[in-house]
C-alpha cells in the first residue's frame, strides 16, 4: 500500500509524522474524502473548493491548487490499483514546539493521502437501510469547516454502534443539525424533501448539493428548513449522505420505524441518480 506524505509516494509503513505535528497536538487541521467509482474521483471538484475553504478560514496555506491536488490523488489511486473506494486527505499546520498560538510563518503544512478499497455501490446496507439514533450535539460553533478535531463525531459513532446501529444524528435545540458523518434528510408525507440549511451549524455536503440538484428529477420539492426530532419519527422516507454512504436510506430512528420499515421508494431513486450522476462523472 503506497500513501503520499510531503511530497512523497511511500509504503504505508515507512510514512511517518513527528509528535510535535499540530495534527496530533491540537487537531490543528483539515481533511477531505472524495469517493473513488471505476477509478475516478466523484465530485472531486467540489471537495477540492470546500477544502480549500477549509483552510482558508482557520489561515493554513493551501498548498496546492485543484490541479495540483486532482494530479496527486490520480496517481495515488492509480498506484494502489483502487478500482472503487476512497481517497483521503489532510493538511495541518505543520511540525512546531508546543505552542497554542500559531508557528513561525514558513511552517510547512503537513500534507497526507491515503487510499481505500471499498464498495461504495453494492454496499448491502442500502438495500437493508439504515437504523439510526439520535445523540446531543456536543460540537463546537464551526461545523462548516471540515476539521479534524472530530471527537464529539468519535463520541456519537460510538454511542451508535454500541446500540448496533449504523449512525447518529446529533441534535441540538431539538433540530436535527446532521449525521456524525453524514448529511440527514427526511422526505415528508406530502413529498417534500427537507434538509437543514448551510450555516455555521454544520457541515455543508458535497453529496447534499448534487442530491439536491436531483431531487427535481424525482419529483420532488426541496425545503431546506430545520426539522426536529418528532417530525423525522413521522417521515415518509428519510436518508442520509456522505462521499463514502452516497445516498443510504434511515429504516429506523430511536427504534421507530420510519415509513414502512424499508428504504422508501424516492430515497432509491435519489440514489439511482446519484450513481449515474457519479458514474457519468
Ligand atoms: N456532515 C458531517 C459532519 C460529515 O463528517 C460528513 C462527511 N464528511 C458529511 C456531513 C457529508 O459530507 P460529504 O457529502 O461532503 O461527504
Amino acid at each position: 500500500r503506497i500513501v503520499y506524505l510531503n511530497g512523497a509516494f511511500l509504503p504505508f509503513e515507512e510514512a511517518r509524522v513527528p509528535i510535535m505535528d499540530r495534527g496530533f497536538l491540537f487537531a490543528d487541521g483539515i481533511y477531505e474524502v472524495s469517493a473513488i467509482i471505476d477509478g475516478k474521483l466523484v465530485d472531486n471538484a467540489a471537495h477540492l473548493a470546500r477544502l480549500d475553504r477549509s483552510l482558508g478560514e482557520i489561515g493554513i496555506r493551501n498548498p496546492h491548487d485543484a490541479a495540483g491536488w486532482e494530479k496527486l490523488q490520480t496517481e495515488l489511486v492509480a498506484r494502489n490499483g483502487v478500482r472503487e473506494g476512497l481517497v483521503y486527505m489532510q493538511v495541518t499546520r505543520g511540525v512546531a514546539e508546543r505552542d497554542f498560538a500559531f508557528p513561525k510563518a514558513g511552517t510547512e503544512p503537513t500534507v497526507m493521502m491515503f487510499t481505500q478499497a471499498k464498495t461504495v455501490l453494492a454496499n448491502p446496507l442500502a438495500e437493508t437501510g439504515a437504523r439510526v439514533i439520535t445523540v446531543e450535539d456536543l460540537r463546537w460553533k464551526r461545523r462548516d469547516i471540515k476539521s479534524v478535531a472530530l471527537l464529539a463525531q468519535v463520541l456519537a459513532k460510538q454511542q451508535a454502534a454500541e446500540a448496533g446501529v449504523a449512525e447518529a444524528w446529533m441534535v441540538e435545540d431539538g433540530a436535527v443539525t446532521e449525521g456524525s458523518s453524514s448529511t440527514a434528510f427526511i422526505v415528508s408525507r406530502e413529498r417534500v424533501l427537507v434538509t437543514r440549511p448551510l450555516s455555521t451549524a454544520l457541515l455543508p455536503g458535497i453529496t447534499r448539493a448534487s442530491v439536491l440538484k436531483l431531487a427535481g428529477e424525482a419529483d420532488l420539492k426541496v425545503e431546506e428548513r430545520l426539522f426536529s426530532v418528532a417530525e423525522a419519527y413521522e417521515a415518509q422516507e428519510a436518508f442520509y449522505t456522505s462521499a463514502s454512504a452516497f445516498v443510504m436510506p434511515v429504516v429506523e430512528i430511536d427504534g421507530r420505524s420510519i415509513g414502512e420499515g424499508r428504504p422508501g421508494p424516492l430515497t432509491r431513486r435519489l440514489r439511482e441518480l446519484y450513481v449515474e450522476a457519479a458514474c457519468q462523472g
